[in-house]
Parts: structure tokens; C-alpha cells; sequence
């Protein structure tokens, strides 16, 4: 696996179905390693040609101690300390949220590049959120559906973009 993708976003924005699209079978099962702490899973991902780690900051929801803006900050700085690349998801259907801002300056404060998703975009009802992610200041959203799968080959030029 030659490179680390971390996928960063408040709980419920799609985190999970695209690691599960990314990684799909893959799954390393990391749970009994010392250190690994079960509210995070890593896998083997791929997209087309690229063969990488993928680590989803999964589960926050069931963590505990601390405040969930805590939890989050952590779990993130410690996926970014480890990742060469990672992905902000954005739910373009909910629209920027306080809590999407928080996420964004902690990205912004490390220097692992960030490719910005907006997530859920298809359909219309997408619209005025992905019009609003572009106010993130993390550049352009790659209007994406984890579930639908679209923008999937977007998502490859980008990361090609930031090796
Ligand atoms: P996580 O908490 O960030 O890991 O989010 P999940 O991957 O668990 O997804 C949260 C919810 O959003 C689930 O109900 C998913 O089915 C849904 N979801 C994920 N991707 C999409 C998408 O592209 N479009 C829509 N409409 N729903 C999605
Ligand atoms: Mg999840």
C-alpha cells in the first residue's frame, strides 16, 4: 500500500460507506492489536490503479469520555499525524454545519492535504449545500454520492493531484 488515506467528517455524513466502497471486503481487522481502539477501522483500499491504506475515524457516536467535539478532534489529529492524504466529507444534503467548520480547522492547522467532498449530491436536493462547502475555504468540493457512487473517478484525479 504506498499511501495513507484518512477519511475525516462529523458523525453521519458518509464516512463509513465510502470506506466500505473503497476498502469493500478488504477489511483488515485491526481490533486485537494493542493501541488500535475499536472507533476506528483500517483497510486495503482501492480506486482504479491505486492500491492504499484507508483509516475511517468511525464510530465517535459509541466512544466514550469526553465531549463529542473532543473525541472527534482527537481521533482526527490522530488519523491525520498518520496519513499522507485525507478526505473531508461534507453532507451536501444538510449544508454546512457549526460542527463541519470545527473539522475544518483542525484540517486546516495540519499539513496533511485535504481533498473536500460533498457527499449525498445526487439529486437536487444537494444543490445549495455544495454551493456552501465552497465557503469551507478547503477549495473545490468534489460533488460525490458514496452510496450512488458518483464521482468516484473525480475523487482518483484528486488524489493523483496531491501525491
Ligand atoms: P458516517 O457516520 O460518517 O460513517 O456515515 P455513514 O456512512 O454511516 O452514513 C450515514 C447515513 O448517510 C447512512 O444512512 C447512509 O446510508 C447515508 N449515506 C451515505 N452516503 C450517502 C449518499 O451518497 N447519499 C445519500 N442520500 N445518503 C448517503
Ligand atoms: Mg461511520
Amino acid at each position: 500500500m504506498s499511501f495513507t488515506l484518512a477519511i475525516i467528517g462529523r458523525p453521519n455524513v458518509g464516512k463509513s460507506t465510502l470506506f466500505n466502497r473503497l476498502v469493500g471486503k478488504r477489511l483488515a481487522l485491526v481490533d486485537d492489536q494493542p493501541g488500535v481502539t475499536r472507533d476506528r477501522r483500517e483497510g486495503e483500499g482501492r480506486l482504479y490503479d491505486l492500491t492504499f491504506k484507508v483509516i475511517d475515524t468511525a464510530g465517535l457516536e459509541e466512544a466514550d469520555g469526553g465531549t463529542l467535539e473532543g473525541r472527534m478532534r482527537q481521533q482526527t489529529e490522530r488519523a491525520l499525524a498518520e496519513a499522507d492524504l485525507a478526505v473531508f466529507i461534507v453532507d451536501a444534503r444538510a449544508g454546512v454545519t457549526p460542527l463541519d467548520a470545527h473539522f475544518a480547522e483542525v484540517l486546516r492547522r495540519s499539513p496533511t492535504p485535504v481533498i473536500l467532498i460533498a457527499n449525498k449530491c445526487e439529486g437536487r436536493a444537494a444543490e445549495a449545500g455544495l454551493a456552501e462547502a465552497w465557503r469551507l475555504g478547503m477549495g473545490e468540493p468534489v460533488p460525490f454520492s458514496a452510496e450512488h457512487g458518483l464521482g468516484i473517478s473525480d475523487l482518483h484525479d484528486a488524489i493523483l493531484e496531491r501525491l
